[in-house]
């Protein structure tokens, strides 16, 4: 069976998370495709295939090399996706043979022009949705890539590999899939999601995420007595916005270029808060910007008097890059089973967080791979037939790389 088979059969599972409710996994409606998987895996011969009480998706295929130090790898893919765009209702359609064409959908256009991923599509054959909904192919292409490799490795009992482990998770799209993610059980020495764009992708460097929570005590008085008494709350956080780098802005960068976001302002004349996130890929920018909200603060206190800004500064997350460099086979392997499949190489930078990063610091060295699916978290979302069948030689190519050269 074709990866793209097993997508179209997985997307008729409304899998949407929800941060509101609160369980484990947050919908349960996850459980009805975890348990499809289960059956799924033990078929392609995983058989300690099981979903554990948390919804998650665990299974080992075992080595069948008699080569000492294969490690064992980690493929890893989510099954739930987001809320909202129609999870329940996806009417996917294939174009055979893209021909470079503006792609009328109900409502929406998908445009080669405006789409710098479909005009390196044609002569592809794509999955869009009807236009109305997301696809889901964050990230059910990524678990029909995993399991179109089991298949082969099944039909192939000559392709040398060392132990696969297999995780499905829940509850990504919330960012709770790592939390109840079993580091240990799991039992990989090295892993991979599933869970980019574009095919040939490599995502391992993420942003160092800083919040910064600032609270400015104003002072009220009748303002038609307030003539050089009065601390407005307000204008002193318009002042702290106005003393943040202004072209630093999330709007004003891309790439590996970090930023300051002010997301929150929010208060009276006697009091404010302000909620700024700070995020850099470099260690020492991020520390830099910490340095610079400090020193605003300073300036605000030294002008207003001491204990009016209070800026409180908590460490969100890390960029995984420090706990793969000690592993970097982890991401020359990947590189070359991507040539190896016939594709380039791509290193991207994660402008957020990923599950990898937490996974990483937990012990489990997880770069993320392309998927061959685009425009994720929306209604133009579609993926490509060939990149998902690359995408699965290239997961194939990484175990055979590691089978041929276990000890680097
Ligand atoms: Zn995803």
């Amino acid at each position: 069976m074709k990866a793209y088979e097993r997508m179209l059969k997985y997307v008729e599972f409304d899998t949407a998370s929800d941060e509101t409710t609160g369980t484990w996994p947050s919908t349960k409606k996850q459980l009805k495709l975890a348990e499809y998987l289960v059956d799924e895996l033990r078929s392609l011969g995983v058989e300690n295939a099981e979903m554990d009480g948390s919804g998650y998706v665990y299974g080992t295929l075992p080595a069948n090399t008699d080569k000492a130090d294969v490690p064992a790898i980690g493929l890893i893919a989510h099954m739930d996706v987001v809320g909202d765009l129609g999870a329940d209702r996806i009417k996917p359609q294939i174009i055979k043979n893209y021909g470079g064409e503006v792609i009328h959908l109900n409502g929406i256009d998908l445009d080669p022009a405006t789409d710098k991923f479909l005009k390196n599509r044609i002569g592809h054959d794509l999955i869009t949705t009807d236009g109305t909904t997301l696809l889901g192919g964050d990230d059910k292409a990524g678990i029909a890539e995993i399991m179109t490799a089991l298949e082969y490795m099944k039909e192939h009992p000559e392709f040398r590999h060392g132990t696969v482990q297999i995780g499905f998770t829940p509850d990504e799209e919330i960012g709770l899939s790592p939390e109840r993610f079993d580091v240990e059980k799991f039992g990989a020495d090295f892993g991979y999601t599933l869970d980019g764009e574009n095919m040939g992708g490599i995502e391992y460097q993420n942003f160092n995420a800083v919040s910064a929570k600032v609270h400015i005590k104003g002072l009220d008085i009748h303002p038609g007595s307030a003539k050089d008494t009065m601390i407005n709350a307000i204008e002193v956080a318009r002042e702290f916005d106005e003393m943040i780098p202004q072209n630093e802005r999330p709007v004003d960068t891309e790439g590996f270029e970090g930023f300051y976001h002010v997301m929150e302002i929010s208060g009276i004349v006697s009091e404010c808060e302000m909620s700024i996130i700070l995020r850099d890929h470099d260690w020492s920018k991020i520390e830099e910007k910490q340095e610079v909200i400090k020193k605003i603060t300073a300036a605000l206190n030294e002008k207003y008097g001491e204990g009016t800004v209070t800026t409180d500064l908590r460490l969100q997350y890390k960029n995984m890059e420090e706990m793969i460099k000690p592993h970097m086979h982890v991401i020359d392997n990947a590189r070359k089973a991507i040539r190896d499949a016939g594709a380039e190489p791509e290193t991207l930078p994660i402008r957020g967080g990923t599950d990898g990063a937490t996974l990483s610091f937990r012990g489990l060295p997880c770069p993320n791979l392309g998927t061959g699916s685009f425009n994720h978290h929306s209604v133009s979302e579609y993926a490509d037939i060939q990149d998902m069948d690359t995408a699965v030689q290239i997961a194939l190519n990484i175990l055979k790389e590691y089978e041929e050269n276990p000890l680097r």
